[in-house]
């Protein structure tokens, strides 16, 4: 028979961190039992529905809003290329499947001590890594794009494979975006003004920053090439609030140009045959959230009044 062995804290203590790191995040969270996935308490949530709204109040005008699921279609993952860029990052849904008979004889391994994962198969989901992924194939699906373009709000909740016991880095958190699809001078004039307003948001709630040119982490040395790349394109930029240390500042809000790569993935063109261009403005919902408890204190109350006005907390 099994034994229950109590879980280990030790998985996910963050007592390497800084001392006044340490003491302010276990008050915001309740570790799980494995790195980088917590309960979060009241306080915690309340800032986080706090910038959720701040930053629909920032909502471009004409913005459709979609909220998505914290799974997609594997298909969808495998169709744009995630497998070749980012591998190490994927969290797949897999299930017990077949006959009442398979099921319980696969649940009755772990009674007996044995491996029950090892009859799981991959379902057709996957865990979402990106908020704005579930979009493109939804504008695709329309058929031609409007000259005008479109611009979306979307949320989910994403996960990514990269446990670590850092404050800044989840498994799972929320990310909300601001998308938009069109020429490549209607991207550039969305991307442009928006980093402007990411920094008006910072200054607003007191978040002290620096804005960089920034890669995505893609896989392996043919992905080092391609970060080189996005890098020289300056195709990334992030908005770097110092969280763990000024000397390696966390990202928490991204703003991203794809190019081409969506539209041709998924078909999306324009009246005139053009393949168009794609780009959003990620907020990292809990990176914000951190960022915020660990600059202006794990009390609420105790927050610059600006800063709670700002936030209407
Ligand atoms: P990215 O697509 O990597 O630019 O991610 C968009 C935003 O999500 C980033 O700017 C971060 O704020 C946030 N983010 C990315 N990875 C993580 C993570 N592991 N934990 C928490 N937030 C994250
Ligand atoms: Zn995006």
């Amino acid at each position: 028979m099994n034994i229950a062995t109590p879980i280990s804290h030790a998985c996910c203590d963050h007592s390497f961190e800084p001392e006044h790191l340490h003491a302010t995040v276990s008050q915001l969270f309740k570790p799980s039992g494995v790195d980088g996935v917590y309960g979060r308490t009241g306080a915690y949530e309340s800032v986080i529905e706090a910038l959720a709204a701040l930053i629909s109040s920032h909502r471009p005008q004409d913005a459709e809003v979609f909220r998505f699921a914290p799974v997609m279609p594997r298909a969808s993952l495998e169709k744009q290329g995630y497998l070749n860029s980012f591998p190490q990052l994927i969290g797949a849904v897999s299930t017990l499947t077949g006959s009442d008979r398979d099921i319980s004889k696969s649940a009755a391994k772990y009674e007996n001590g044995g491996d029950w994962t090892e009859d799981l198969k991959p379902s057709d989901l996957v865990l979402a890594p990106a908020a704005c992924y579930p979009i493109y194939p939804i504008a695709a699906g329309r058929g031609i794009v409007p000259d005008e373009g479109y611009v979306f709000d979307v949320a989910a909740d994403c996960f990514r494979h990269e446990p670590s016991r850092h404050v800044d880095r989840f498994q799972s958190f929320r990310m909300r975006e601001y998308v938009r699809i069109g020429t490549p001078q209607q991207i550039q004039d969305f991307r442009e003004p928006w980093v402007e307003r990411a920094k008006g948001i910072a200054d607003a709630i007191g978040l002290s920053y620096i804005v960089e040119v920034a890669n995505d982490p893609f896989f392996g040395r043919v992905g080092t090439m391609m970060a080189n790349q996005q890098r020289e394109d300056a195709l990334k930029f992030e908005l770097l609030v110092p969280v763990r240390s000024a000397q390696s500042p966390t990202a928490c809000m991204s703003f991203n140009y794809h190019k081409e790569h969506f539209g041709e993935v998924w078909g999306l063109h324009n009246a005139a045959g053009q393949v168009l261009h794609t780009g959003c403005v990620a907020f990292g919902m809990d990176r914000l959230a951190v960022a915020l408890f660990v600059t202006h204190g794990a009390k609420i109350a105790d927050w610059p009044a600006g800063v709670r006005q700002a936030l209407r907390l």
